[in-house]
This record gives structure tokens, sequence and C-alpha cells, in this order.
């Protein structure tokens, strides 16, 4: 049962499709076990089509338009997957449902913890599964930025609470903590970093200077 869900703030941003593709996709992953969140999701891409269909076209004045069509031939940006393919899951999401977990490039940062790094296209944010061992834990670390978790398989606790599959979290920069896994199964979690964490301990130290964030 999924007791721990992304902010309404988040939600609105991942329904209007604003969010950044990393963080979206560990989104996309929650709503695939949260019926409450994904409920909220489609009334609230409901209330922004209604929104929309009730905005009045504001005058343009020639300039303006002048600026639009001077750009119509630009590159086109990068587009994200928005929201309406919760159902048709990004490859990424169906990819990590059918577990093929082993399939993955593993990087080994203690005898209990390990790392694969995937590739989303975000250039911003880096998308990781953790894989801790059972009774393992990710070393005690602090962030410069957000980090948003989502548990897969197994569960792990941390300072505040117990997180089982599907429950999502987000910390800040202020925010230190040390996930452990349950001692019963080993625990696997999507981490979306947009900034390296920080190691406390000073055995780990070593290795924060090598912890570069890997986006895209
Ligand atoms: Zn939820």
């Amino acid at each position: 049962m999924v007791t721990h869900h992304p902010d309404m703030r988040l939600l609105t941003e991942f329904a209007s499709g604003s969010l950044p593709l990393a963080q979206s996709a560990a989104i996309s992953v929650h709503l695939h076990f949260c019926s409450h969140c994904k409920r909220q999701v489609n009334a609230l891409q409901d209330m922004g089509a209604e929104m929309f269909d009730t905005l009045q076209p504001a005058d343009v004045d020639d300039s303006l338009l002048d600026n639009v069509l001077a750009h119509l031939d630009d590159e086109a940006p990068l587009t994200y997957a928005s929201s309406a393919a919760i159902d048709e899951s990004p490859v990424l999401v169906q990819r990590l449902m059918t577990g093929d977990y082993k399939d993955l490039k593993w990087s080994r940062i203690n005898k209990a913890l390990q790392i694969a790094r995937l590739r989303t296209g975000d250039p911003e944010h880096e998308f990781a599964l953790y894989h801790i061992k059972a009774g393992g834990s990710i070393p005690c670390h602090s962030h410069k930025g957000t980090e948003l978790t989502l548990v897969l398989e197994g569960s792990f606790s941390d300072e505040e609470g117990v997180y089982h599959q599907g429950d999502f979290l987000m910390r800040d920069a202020e925010d230190v903590h040390t996930p452990t896994a349950s001692r019963t199964a080993d625990c696997i979690c999507i981490g979306v970093l947009d900034a390296p964490i920080r190691f406390k301990p000073w055995n780990y130290r070593l290795l924060n200077p090598f912890l570069q964030l890997q986006a895209s």
C-alpha cells in the first residue's frame, strides 16, 4: 500500500507537462502504483483542458506576431513526454517494470550498494537505480539540490519513516539521511538528482569529488 505521495505542486506540474523529463518519469512510475494520485492527475488535466477552452484570445500587436513568425524556422525545442502518456508508459518505465535489472550496467559503491545510471534524455537530472542489499545502507549523505526517490522493490527506512513499493519521497538541500534496506529483502529504488549527493562518513568523503552528476 502506497503511503508517501508527490505533493500537489509536483502533480500539477506533471499534469501540465512542465516537469523535467527525469522527474516526470519518476512520477509516472509512482502513478503506476498509486491510483489515488492517478485520479488527481486526471482531474487536473480535465481542469487544465477546461481552463484552456475558456481562455479569451488576446489582441496581439504586429511586433509580437512578427516575433513568433521569425521563430517558426528555428530548430524545434526538445519535447518531453507529457503526462498524457501515463497509460502508454515511456519505454524507460516499461523496462523498469519488467525488472530486467541484471541487464543494466551497475557500479559498485560498497558491498551493500550498487548504482546503475539510466539515460532519460534530460540534460539536467541524473536518473539512477539504487540497489541496496537487505540490511545495507546508502552512506549518510546530504544534497546540494533536490532528490526524488521512488521504491520499485523491497523497502527501506530512514530517519523519518519506512517506505514501500511505489512510495515517493522528495528531499531538499538541507536534508541529511541514511536510507537503509529492510533486513528481509534487497531494495531497488529510483533516485532523480539535480546536483550530486555528498557522503558524510569520513571514509566515503574521498568519493565526493568523483560523484559528478551524470545526466542526459
Ligand atoms: Zn500517490
